[in-house]
């Protein structure tokens, strides 16, 4: 049977112009790896599976039209987090406009969060409230045999004929993830801007074991029974790591997709003993990055795990920090214990290996303090990172700091998704809405100060202004991948090096986008 899958994107997002129309996607590290795991679960069963992107300059009408007109699909799968839902409930509604007898499915967090909307929803026809690999496969079989799907674990699906909706309960989370079929890459890459690919980014693990108040993990870990959080096997990883090298024999370094890396100090070890084995049998070696957990027991552990990471060829870290206020992060953001000075210590021996450290921040948060923002910019100053990444909190509904949001009624009335985590949408007294915008231009411009030249940061701050303006950005964001000519804030990832003195050097600066 065929199913389409369609995944749409934010205008910050999309890179797709005139000249490339179906060129979304940035680079490999932007694809969808939900939609790709239920790709490769109906593959598997057999089905014809092809992806449709749409970005909000998409006409629906004609590019579904056209879609559904030339690949005939009999199932349409949908995936939205709270910000996109609107866009996809009309695409829903477009679907059945053309053609009433494609069957509709939407997955994804806003649907396991908010599982209740389908009832709302008539244009869908069913609703996956788990994780989706087994339960899209058992609901393509039912749609094909033209029966109605019931009994499925994992999902809610509406009954026409009885006007209901069956709200199956969902199954355990499965333990085995090297079950799982490897994804299908190739079947973005026509969506993808940058060529050759020479990056790419695996899923190692699935779930995290903790409860950060901005983020929906917390829920999602009560969806489902069992151990949310998973590893696949270092051995099955490295057999993905082998067919990716077969498929794109230019890839340099992969990007291990993980919430909780360094907190199991064995199995962080041997993973990256692996990959130094894997390494071994390379003529040019891959080179690695990966999510850090800063946790408590990270100074304790982290020259060892370092150690094996050096040998193993990474040569870049990201660490959520996301607020230097201690005092905040702990009693407001609930992040995984640490002092600023562990994590200060942590970026020292990374440096000291020649590992980068790249940084994500957060700013505007409820509540938050300039006193607690400037916290912020001592700690990651501190941290010599190579990189670092900067958000504008935002609210996203179901998660605990919304709620916070809610009851200190600081979220604006109308709230702009289009440049989601770059724009403001909280009104404070505390910290206003023009010093969140100074503070975010000016961020990069304090913290990479005596590390990177003074007008090499100042473009930086033109390049964050221009972030701010939905055309502007755009606008760079065309000239840029084009011209290959950026701001600095994309500094290419190099090994840091050091003078004799122990200080670093700063790399040499690509201005690339
Ligand atoms: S560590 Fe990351 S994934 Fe885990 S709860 Fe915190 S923000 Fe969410």
């Amino acid at each position: 049977m065929n199913i389409g899958l369609l995944y749409s994107l934010e205008e910050h997002e999309q890179m797709a112009t005139a000249a490339n129309p179906k060129e979304f996607l940035p680079d490999p590290l932007s694809i969808h790896f939900g939609l790709s795991f239920i790709a490769s679960a109906l593959k598997k069963a057999g089905h014809n599976v092809r992806f449709l992107l749409v970005a909000p300059h998409t006409d629906l009408s004609e590019e579904l039209t056209r879609f559904i007109g030339e690949f005939n699909p009999r199932m349409i799968g949908l995936t939205a987090v709270a910000t996109q839902y609107p866009i996809i409930s009309q695409i829903a509604e477009i679907v059945k406009k053309i053609d009433g007898s494609i069957y509709t499915v939407l997955g994804g967090v806003h649907a396991i969060l908010q599982p209740a909307l389908i009832e709302e929803d008539i244009f869908l026809d069913a609703l996956c409230a788990g994780e989706g690999e087994v339960a899209v496969v058992s609901l393509a079989d039912a749609v094909e045999k033209g029966v109605q799907p019931a009994n499925i674990p994992n999902l809610w699906i509406r009954n026409s004929a009885t006007n209901t909706i069956e709200k199956n309960g969902n199954d355990p989370f499965d333990p085995d993830l090297d079950a799982f079929p490897f994804i299908e890459r190739k079947m973005w890459d026509p969506w993808i801007a940058s060529k050759p690919i020479t990056r790419q980014h695996v899923l190692i693990a699935r779930g995290c074991p903790f409860k950060c108040t901005y983020c929906a993990n917390h829920i999602l870990a009560e969806t489902q029974e069992g151990k949310q959080l998973r590893f696949r096997s270092p051995e099955n990883v490295i057999a993905e790591l082998r067919q990716i090298r077969l498929d794109y024999p230019d890839v340099e370094s992969i990007y291990f997709e993980v919430e909780t890396f360094g907190g199991n100090k064995s199995f962080a070890t041997h993973f990256c003993k692996k990959l130094e084995e894997y390494n071994a049998s390379l003529q040019k070696p891959i080179r690695y990055g990966i999510n850090v957990a800063v946790t408590r027991n990270i100074s304790k552990n982290s020259p060892e795990i370092l150690d094996a990471m050096q040998r193993a060829n990474f040569d870049f870290v990201n660490i959520g920090l996301e607020s230097g206020s201690e005092k905040y992060r702990r009693d407001v953001l609930k992040r995984p214990e640490y002092t600023n000075e562990d994590l200060i210590y942590f970026s020292k021996m990374a440096r000291e290996r020649s590992i980068n450290v790249s940084l994500y921040v957060l700013i505007g948060l409820p509540g938050e303090t300039v006193e607690d923002f400037n916290q912020t910019v001592d700690c990651a100053k501190q941290c010599v990172p190579f990189a670092c990444s900067l958000s504008k909190f935002f609210p996203y509904p179901g998660t605990r700091l919304y709620d916070i949001a809610k009851e200190q009624n600081v979220i604006n009335a109308h709230v702009d998704t289009r440049l989601e985590r770059r724009i403001s949408v909280l009104n404070m007294k505390q910290f206003p809405a023009w010093r969140i915008n100074y503070e975010y231009l000016m961020f990069h411009f304090r913290v990479f100060q005596g590390q990177i030249p003074f007008f090499i940061r100042a473009t930086g701050v033109l390049r964050k202004l221009m972030g701010m303006y939905p055309l502007l950005n755009s606008l760079y964001m065309y000239f840029a991948h084009r011209t290959q000519i950026g701001l600095f804030l994309h500094r290419k990832s190099t090994r840091t090096q050091f003078t004799d003195a122990g200080a670093p050097i700063v790399p040499a600066l690509e201005f690339r986008p």
